[in-house]
C-alpha cells in the first residue's frame, strides 16, 4: 500500500462518520430548513468565537465568496505571493469577481505593515483602491507556517487603519491554534472573516466554513447561492462535519509525525527538510540535483505519495490516516530513492 503523504484532503470518512451521514436528519438547507447543516454552522461559529458561519463545499468556494463579500469591481486585494488564494485558486478572484490581487513577499507568512502601507492604494480618478487584505494560517506555500496571532492583529490593525477589511484564509486554522497554543477565539479576533476547512486535518469527506459577523454571513450566503453553492439536503454531508469539529486536539498527532517525518528526511543524504511548525514538510532536492518532478515520481515507485511543490521542492503532509509506522516506513522508502537517484 502506497503512504499517501500528498495533502491532509486524502483522508477518508471514519465509520462514525458513515453512519452519521447515514443517519442525518435534512431538509432544505437553500431554505435554512436541514437541521443538521443549522447545527453544524451553530457549532462552527461557537467554536470560532463569530457570531454566525456558513457551511460552504469547499475552501475555494468560502475564500472566493469572502472576497466577492468585501471588496467591490476593480479593487485591489492585497495578499501574499505564496498565498493560496493568489496561487492556486485559477485567479478566481478576477475571474469570479473583476478584483486584482496585489501580492506582496510575506517572508514570515504574513505581510508587514510597512508591506500593507507600500501596497495600499487610495481611491481615486485614476485607481479603484484596495478593497481587501487577505491573510493566510497556516501558511501552506510557506510550509504549513503557524502564524502568531500577535502578527495577524498587527496587519489587521494595518488594514483597519485605513478602513479595509481582513479576510483570514485558515483552512489549517486549527493546525495553528494547536500549534502556537492559542483559542482559535483570539486567532480570529481581529479579522473580518474567516475560512476553515472540515475536509483536511479534521477528516470530513467535504465541506469548509465561513464564519464572521451576522451581516457578512447573510451577504456571504447570497454570494454562495450566485456561486453555485446553496445546496439542498447537505445535512448527508454536514454530518460528519460535525465529527470532525472534534477532531481539533489530535491533529497534535499529525504535527509529531511531522516533525519525526522531517527530522528522518533531513538526515538523508542529500534532502533538506524545513522543521515543520505544523503537518507541511517541505522538502528540497536541488542538493540532490534531481527535480522535484523526477523526485516525486521515484517516491511513488517506491510507494511514497508527494506533491511537487516549486522546482525542487517536495510537499509531504501528515494526516488522521497516516501512523508513526507509515512515517518511519516512508523515511525508509525514501531514504532508498534518494539513494538510488544519487548513483
Ligand atoms: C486547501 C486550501 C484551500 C482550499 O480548500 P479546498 O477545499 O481544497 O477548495 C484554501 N486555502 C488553503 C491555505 C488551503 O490549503
Amino acid at each position: 500500500m502506497a503512504i499517501d503523504l500528498r495533502s491532509d484532503t486524502v483522508t477518508r470518512p471514519s465509520a462514525a462518520m458513515r453512519e452519521a451521514a447515514a443517519g442525518a436528519d435534512v431538509g432544505d438547507d437553500v431554505y435554512g430548513e436541514d437541521p443538521t447543516v443549522n447545527e453544524l454552522e451553530a457549532a462552527a461559529a461557537e467554536r470560532v468565537g463569530t457570531e454566525d458561519a456558513l457551511y460552504v463545499p469547499t475552501g475555494t468556494m468560502g475564500n472566493q465568496i469572502a472576497a466577492r463579500v468585501h471588496a467591490d469591481r476593480g479593487e485591489e486585494i492585497i495578499l501574499d505571493r505564496e498565498s493560496h488564494v493568489y496561487c492556486w485558486e485559477l485567479g478566481g478572484l478576477a475571474q469570479l469577481s473583476g478584483l486584482q490581487p496585489r501580492p506582496v513577499d510575506a517572508a514570515d507568512a504574513v505581510p508587514t505593515p510597512e508591506q500593507f502601507a507600500s501596497a495600499y492604494v487610495e481611491e481615486s480618478l485614476h485607481r479603484a483602491g484596495t478593497g481587501l487584505l487577505a491573510l493566510e494560517n497556516t501558511h501552506n506555500g510557506r510550509g504549513g507556517v503557524a502564524v502568531p496571532p500577535e502578527s495577524i492583529s498587527v496587519a489587521a490593525a494595518a488594514a483597519h487603519d485605513r478602513g479595509v477589511s481582513v479576510h483570514l484564509d485558515g483552512a489549517r486554522l486549527f493546525n495553528a491554534c494547536v500549534a502556537l497554543d492559542v483559542a482559535p477565539e483570539r486567532m480570529v479576533r481581529d479579522v473580518d472573516s474567516v475560512l476553515f476547512c472540515l475536509s483536511k486535518g479534521l477528516g470530513a469527506p467535504v465541506g469548509s466554513i465561513l464564519a464572521g459577523d451576522a451581516a457578512f454571513v447573510a451577504e456571504a450566503r447570497r454570494v454562495r447561492k450566485l456561486f453555485g453553492g446553496g445546496m439542498r439536503q447537505a445535512g448527508l454531508i454536514a454530518a460528519p462535519g460535525l465529527l470532525a469539529l472534534e477532531n481539533v486536539d489530535r491533529l497534535e498527532t499529525d504535527h509529531e509525525n511531522a516533525a519525526a517525518l522531517a527530522s528522518g528526511l533531513d538526515d538523508v543524504d542529500g534532502l533538506r527538510a524545513s522543521d515543520p511548525d505544523t503537518n507541511i514538510v517541505q522538502v528540497f532536492t536541488d542538493e540532490l540535483g534531481v527535480d522535484a518532478e523526477t523526485f516525486v515520481d521515484a517516491c511513488e515507485e517506491r510507494g511514497v505519495l508527494g506533491g511537487v511543490h516549486g522546482p525542487y521542492l517536495t510537499r509531504f503532509c501528515t494526516h488522521l490516516d497516516v501512523t508513526r509506522e507509515d512515517v518511519e516506513a516512508a523515511v525508509e522508502r525514501v531514504a532508498a530513492v534518494a539513494a538510488d537517484l544519487r548513483e
